[in-house]
């Protein structure tokens, strides 16, 4: 029996590793969960699957039949993710932006097994995660579709072997239209992934391909690989879930149905695979494509490897102004192109340069970036 913390468990992965929980009790249990605005459901989840401990992030009133727990917002956040009690416990973090930083690093330290979907955490965090992980010997396993593709593709590999690995980008919901096309864009048309169903957040940033520029970060992070080696390609189809090429030109992929319960599963199991969950993916008739995925076009992406190899903080920099150029276009506040003029003017500003990086300076540091831009932008 595995022990399951989900923080953020109305969301999309949350419910789709919930969905895994109630075909599988006999090999999972629910000890905790974070719940967000969505009262109704929030409620509909506790009542079900009873947690011992219930971190409410918004101030609602409600009524339970049973008396869990109940702490609130994001210190409750910090003791969901410290509570342990049971010998074989994972934290399922599926969070959106820097609030789920400080959460990984509590459960690291409460010796949690990490499936991570939170992509802020490695993007803002990386190098500081990643000492956490050795210090206190706990696995991180991703959740995200990509990286669960080049977790399969690495198996029983020698990792001095790699070439590279390149991962999949569908091109998000603008991914036929000209950047000048992309001047008028609204919100409802940015929220149309073509492919996948996901939160707001996250298929904004898969139409500025900003997530991919995380994901870049993150593969970085996760099997320690560096970034000349670590490449995109579009791949409309969003079967090739991603690729590791070996030095003797040999390609493995990782193909699959587009459903997430896959990926969650592979995590929530790792490195044992049991999905009967997902219909099967049929190659009859199957045609893939490939093709050059542009910087002109999507100039988040570059951003990404900018930051990422200016170092210290610019990656929770990027993060950041990310952040809140997101929340602002999501507000009505700002026209889409604007979110990359944000992000280009912090990461490009050298006055981060002599910020010493540390676990409280970056999350500070995140704090006060996403406030002076949402005041700035936003006039509030
Ligand atoms: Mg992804």
């Amino acid at each position: 029996m595995r022990y399951l913390y989900i923080a953020g468990a109305c969301g999309s992965i949350g419910t789709q590793t919930l969905d895994i929980v109630r075909e599988n009790k006999n090999e999972f249990k629910v000890i905790g969960m974070s719940v967000g605005k969505n009262k109704e459901l929030a409620i509909k989840l506790i009542e079900e699957f009873k947690p011992e401990i219930v971190c409410f992030r918004e101030g609602y009133a409600y009524d339970l039949s049973y008396n869990p727990k109940i702490v609130f917002g994001d210190s409750g956040l910090l003791e969901l993710a410290s509570y342990s009690k049971y010998p074989d416990e994972v934290f399922v973090n599926a969070l959106v932006g820097m609030s789920g930083l400080m959460p990984t690093i509590y459960a690291i330290k409460a010796l949690k097994t990490i499936c991570l979907a939170n992509k802020e955490t490695l993007v803002a965090g990386g190098d500081i995660v990643r000492e956490y992980v050795k210090k206190y010997k706990v696995s991180l396993v991703p959740i995200d579709s990509e990286h669960s593709a080049i977790l399969e593709c690495l198996q029983g590999e020698n990792q001095d072997e790699v070439k590279r690995l390149i991962i999949t980008a569908s091109g998000g919901s603008f991914r036929n239209k000209t950047k000048e096309e992309l001047r008028d864009v609204t919100k409802a048309d940015a929220l149309k992934h073509p492919n996948w169903s996901m939160g707001a957040k996250i298929t904004i940033d898969s139409a500025t391909m900003m997530n991919k520029g995380f994901e870049v970060i993150e593969a970085h992070h996760l099997f320690d690989i560096p970034y000349e080696k670590i490449d995109t390609i579009l791949h409309p189809e969003s079967i090739v879930h991603s690729m590791v090429e070996y030095e003797d030109g040999v390609i493995k992929a990782s193909l699959g149905t587009i459903d997430m319960h896959i990926p969650i599963s592979y995590a929530l199991r790792y490195p044992k695979h049991k999905v009967l969950e997902s219909k099967p993916l049929n190659l009859i008739g199957l045609k893939l494509e490939f093709k050059e995925l542009s910087i002109d076009r999507y100039p988040c992406l570059g951003f990404a490897y900018y930051a990422a190899k200016r170092g210290g903080v610019y990656p929770a920099v990027l993060n950041a102004a990310n952040e809140a150029a997101v929340q602002l276009f999501l507000d009505d506040k700002i026209p889409f192109l604007t979110i990359e003029d944000i992000i280009e003017k912090e990461i490009k500003d050298d006055k981060y340069e002599n910020i010493p990086y540390t676990l409280e300076n970056v999350v500070s540091l995140s704090h006060s970036l996403i406030n002076e831009i949402l005041l700035k932008y936003g006039g509030e």
